[in-house]
């Protein structure tokens, strides 16, 4: 059997940085409350005798998420003929539509007040600020290059068309419901309010929890976490489903010892059921947990059929067991693993999907949910009719500062001063159509904040992680809950901490589980770089040797176990320059409640009835990870519950 190492204990994964490369595109005022209009062509045109620019072909270069966005632009004596990009390290799947859209624009509309793009805005920028100083060079008159354009007027004719099954959102949720509806046989339409598919699924630089022995008899138990469950079976059952959770693993966890051995991990779908209930302070609904559990190997293999390949299973931050799968970047960086290949397969099977196509209303007739209205970003309202169901797969609310406020009980504050991972489309739109249609919320208060987040953060992703505060100190065990964890960061001075770590988990500057590159963060400062403790340290304005003392006495711990904080997760001892620190502060991560759903994901009213036609599946939806999700569950739920919608929806 493999020792566990390092690199398969403890994962930390920013996936902020990808988020902060699609910061919102809040709507401003001229363009319609965030329909972006397509703005119209500057005027006439420049009379051949007033020359806008020396014609010939420029380059310049712009800061997008990723770094530097260079382009080539093309003009004539009065005219911008092309913008192309020649490169940039913009994400892919999450700057797409910026890379499509705004080259095109700037000739189109000849101008650089072109709208940014929701969901891509940073490399928006770039492109803009290239093509700015290329035109710059092209003695162009940038500040009418700049100047206001006219928006095209909304365009009013009502677009109609009729579905099967209407699935609203593209995340993991939206995409597995409609390639289950598509596998069913059934007419599906795939709708989404921004330019992009995927959601904030294709965001996550997340995992997937899912128990999986087969590669898990790779990993070692320690006797501490052995404990940890011996600890749970012995919990007073809260109630008669946890009590059957507990004779289940008893009987399995013994077998286990007797086949395996107490040295190599145990899991089964019920205890990633009963450890997702406890986790969860069982606040969250047995019934759908237990389908959780079950039904987790089954998305993993879904998953897998699309063409995602797994690593081996570690533990995700907040994920308290090493049964979080992420996949090898075949896709791209983590999330896009999670939505790419799903996309590939609708549209490859000519599934409709629109993008830009925001639902406002549900379609009610005699209390039978028939279809959706809204608009597009070009303000055309429309209206289509389901046949059979309408799939509500339109994520969290933790974008949505009002709705943060309205439920938010845990927390001092979610005003808009605290950030979110999450990209702007989390804005409760689901949650809040359901209400009209008389759906009943549940555990709306629970709102999970991640310690370490921050809109323009990087991406770490680490085996062997400290978290030290603005003194160098330790404070909280860093394989411990989100929310604890988050309650820790923020009692420390100026609520903020790095995440510190050596040369065992970045090599070269790349991420040894992430296989991310930190080049460009390390080039723009949001992640510090020392080749010794003192080099960092005198950039982080930390105190060197208080850090030198908590490094000694963690790499005790490491050697040793009795961690004061509670740790039970370590790998080698810090001690490999170069090191590296990420400040980071808590942000809104997850909404645990949302839209409640009975086993067949079907949306329940206040009486507890059915919605006729109505189904909902992902982070809209409430009951499962009860007042705190554990990192990796996210992934499971979307996927699992997608397609129990999917499929039911079709029926
Ligand atoms: P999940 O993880 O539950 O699948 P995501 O947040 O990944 O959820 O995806 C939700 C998707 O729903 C996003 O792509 C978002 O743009 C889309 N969405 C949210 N609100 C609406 C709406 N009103 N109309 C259409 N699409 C929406």
């Amino acid at each position: 059997m493999l020792k566990r190492t390092i690199s398969s204990f403890l994962l930390i994964v920013m996936v902020f940085a990808l988020f902060a490369g699609c910061t919102s595109n809040a709507p401003t005022a001229d363009n319609g409350g965030g329909q972006t209009s397509a703005p119209q062509p500057a005027g006439s045109g420049p009379s051949v005798e007033e020359a806008l620019f020396t014609a010939d072909k420029y380059t310049g270069e712009g800061n997008g998420f990723g770094g530097v966005i260079k382009v080539e632009v093309e003009v004539d004596a009065n005219e911008i003929l092309h913008v192309n990009i020649l490169s940039h390290n913009e994400t892919s799947g999450v700057a797409d539509a910026a890379i499509e859209r705004i080259p095109s624009q700037i000739v189109q509309y000849q101008s650089l007040a072109v709208d940014t793009v929701a969901g891509c805005t940073l490399a928006s920028k770039g492109i803009i600020e290239a093509a700015e100083n290329a035109l710059t060079q092209a003695n162009a008159d940038i500040s009418k290059l700049k100047a206001a354009i006219n928006k095209d007027a909304a365009k009013t004719e009502l677009l109609t068309r009729t579905a099967d099954v209407i699935v609203v959102g593209s995340g993991g949720a939206g995409l597995s419901a409609a390639i289950e509806a598509h596998k069913a046989g059934k007419n599906v339409l795939v709708i989404d309010k921004m330019p992009n598919f995927g959601g904030n699924t294709i965001l996550a630089g997340s995992f997937l929890n899912s128990s999986d022995m087969a590669r898990q008899k790779n990993i070692a138990m320690s006797a501490e976490e052995l404990a940890q469950i011996e600890a749970a079976l012995a919990l007073e059952p809260e109630n008669d489903t946890m009590k059957r959770w507990q004779e289940t693993i008893r009987v399995e966890l013994d077998e286990h010892i007797k086949t395996l051995g107490k040295n190599v991990l145990f899991d089964s779908p019920t205890l990633h059921a009963l450890q997702t209930y406890i986790g969860g302070d069982y606040v969250g609904n047995p019934a759908l947990i237990e389908i959780f559990g079950a039904n987790a190997p089954k998305a993993l293999a879904f998953m897998e059929e699309h063409g995602v390949v797994w690593k081996e299973p570690a533990i995700a931050m907040g994920a308290t067991w090493a049964r979080s799968h992420a996949p090898e970047p075949t896709w791209g960086y983590a999330g896009a693993a999670f939505a790419k290949p799903f996309i590939e397969y609708l549209q490859k099977n000519n599934v409709d999907m629109l993008a830009d196509t925001k639902a406002e209303h549900l379609i009610m007739e005699n209390g039978k949910c028939v279809g959706v209205k809204g608009h597009t970003t070009q303000g055309q309202p429309f209206e289509y009719t389901a046949n059979s169901a309408v799939i509500l797969a339109t994520g969290g609310f933790a974008a949505n500062v009002e709705m943060r406020q309205e439920y938010n009980k845990h927390w001092a504050t979610l005003d808009e001063n605290v950030a979110t991972t999450n990209g702007p489309s989390s804005t409760g739109d689901g949650i809040l159509m359901a209400i009209e249609a008389g759906a009943n919320l549940v555990g709306m208060e629970w709102i999970q904040m991640v310690p370490y987040a921050d809109q323009t953060g990087a991406v770490v992703n680490s085996a062997d992680i400290m978290y030290i505060n603005i003194n160098g100190e330790r404070f909280v065990r860093e394989d411990g809950r989100r929310d604890v964890m988050s309650k820790a960061v923020l009692e420390q001075p100026e609520a903020r901490f790095y995440i510190f770590y050596d040369g065992h988990t970045v090599v070269n500057d790349v991420g040894v589980m992430s296989d991310i590159d930190y080049t460009p963060f390390i080039a723009d400062g949001r992640i510090k770089k020392g080749e010794t403790l003192e080099a960092l340290c005198a950039q982080i304005n930390v105190p060197v040797e208080t850090l030198k003392k908590t490094i000694d006495a963690f790499n005790a711990i490491v050697d040793n176990g009795n961690d004061p904080f509670g740790r039970t997760v370590f790998g080698v001892h810090i001690d490999q320059g170069p090191y590296y620190a990420v400040e980071k502060s808590p942000a809104v991560h997850h909404t645990m409640g949302g839209i409640e759903i009975n086993e067949e994901a079907q949306v329940l009213d206040m009486g507890g009835k059915v919605i006729p036609g109505l189904f909902a599946a992902g982070e809209t939806t409430g009951g499962i990870h009860g007042s705190n999700r554990l990192g990796g569950n996210a992934i499971a739920d979307i996927f699992i519950f997608g397609r129990i919608a999917g499929q039911n929806a079709s029926k």
